[in-house]
């Protein structure tokens, strides 16, 4: 179902539960993680800016502007909008001590997207469908929830959905298993009625490649048993969630480096004394509720 402000507000009244595929990643690694995060909605107060996060919403909100019109420069304005306020900036190499260019600049940006434009400007593909909100019930009063990029049809007539990524990560990108991906595909079957694929579309992010290497699209789709399985597993991983809310039960995986970066609720979970907790949480964070429908990458 196409979700609207007004349904997502029907639906919370309602007492309905919606996760996204970023929520059931963080209860697996760990639920009190999830429970900081998505039921308080804790954030830092002295978090890092999340470059890539806002470098991936400047290129996604660029190209909701440029399809279907291919028009560049309104495209690139959107761009540079969206992402200059939260640019990275310079660094000091710590052996030299010389300024390091950052990697998510919006030169950097515009230039990917030039390459973008410059590759794809003869795609003969067709928009339905651009930035779509779903969410289906997977488990009783509970939904699953995605923001689909975009729907195509091409020139056979076969309808399909297209996921934009932009990752340092993208030579290694994995497509199956990628419970992400099934989800999208889930939705948007129901969506549309029938079975459908779905297309990576990569922007890759490094300093040290021309922007036109860091460009792939490549198809993707999995088998009926294969989307049973992910099925069954989604449905385990929302139980699992509901569980822990009707028994407040938050158990702590204590494996808090993930990334090789401290976990951001470390201070919350290293306090000595109960006694403290409050006055951590009301000194270091502030509250800042997810979206599921916003985008992550
Ligand atoms: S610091 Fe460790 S135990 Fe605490 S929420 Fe983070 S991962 Fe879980």
């Amino acid at each position: 179902m196409l979700i609207t402000q007004t349904t997502m507000q029907q639906l919370t009244t309602q007492g309905v539960k919606i996760a996204d595929w970023s929520m059931i990643e963080k209860y697996i690694m760990c639920p009190q993680l999830f429970y900081n995060r998505f039921e308080l909605g804790l954030v830092r107060k002295d978090g890092q800016p999340a470059y890539g996060l806002h470098f991936g919403s400047g290129i996604h909100g660029a190209l909701e502007t440029w399809y279907p019109s291919k028009e560049d420069q309104p495209a690139l304005n959107k761009f540079v909008k969206l992402f200059k306020p939260y640019e990275e900036p310079p660094s000091a190499s710590k052996k030299t001590g010389k300024e390091l260019a950052a990697t998510y600049s919006a030169i950097f940006g515009c230039a990917l997207l030039l390459a973008y434009f410059d590759k794809y400007r003869p795609n003969t593909w067709t928009l339905v469908e651009n930035e779509v909100p779903l969410a289906e019930e997977i488990l009783d009063g509970f939904f699953l929830a995605g923001r689909i990029d975009k729907i195509f049809t091409n020139t056979k007539g076969e309808v399909f959905f297209v996921d934009h990524k932009t990752s340092k990560y993208y030579k290694d990108f994995q497509l199956n298993p990628n419970f992400q991906f099934m989800g999208y595909k889930f939705l948007t079957e129901k969506f549309v009625g029938h079975s459908v694929g779905g297309y990576l579309d990569m922007l890759g992010v490094a300093k040290s490649a021309s922007p036109h290497d860091l460009l792939r699209q490549e198809p993707f789709n999995y088998s009926a048993y294969q989307m049973s399985e992910w099925q069954k597993t989604a449905i385990h991983w929302i139980g699992k969630i509901n569980e822990s809310r009707e028994r407040n039960e938050w158990p702590k995986t204590m494996r808090c480096r993930p990334y090789f970066r401290d976990c951001e609720f470390m201070p919350l979970c290293t306090i000595p004394e109960a006694g403290s907790y409050e006055s951590i949480m009301n000194s270091m964070y502030v509250q800042e509720f997810w979206d599921p429908f916003t985008v992550t990458d």
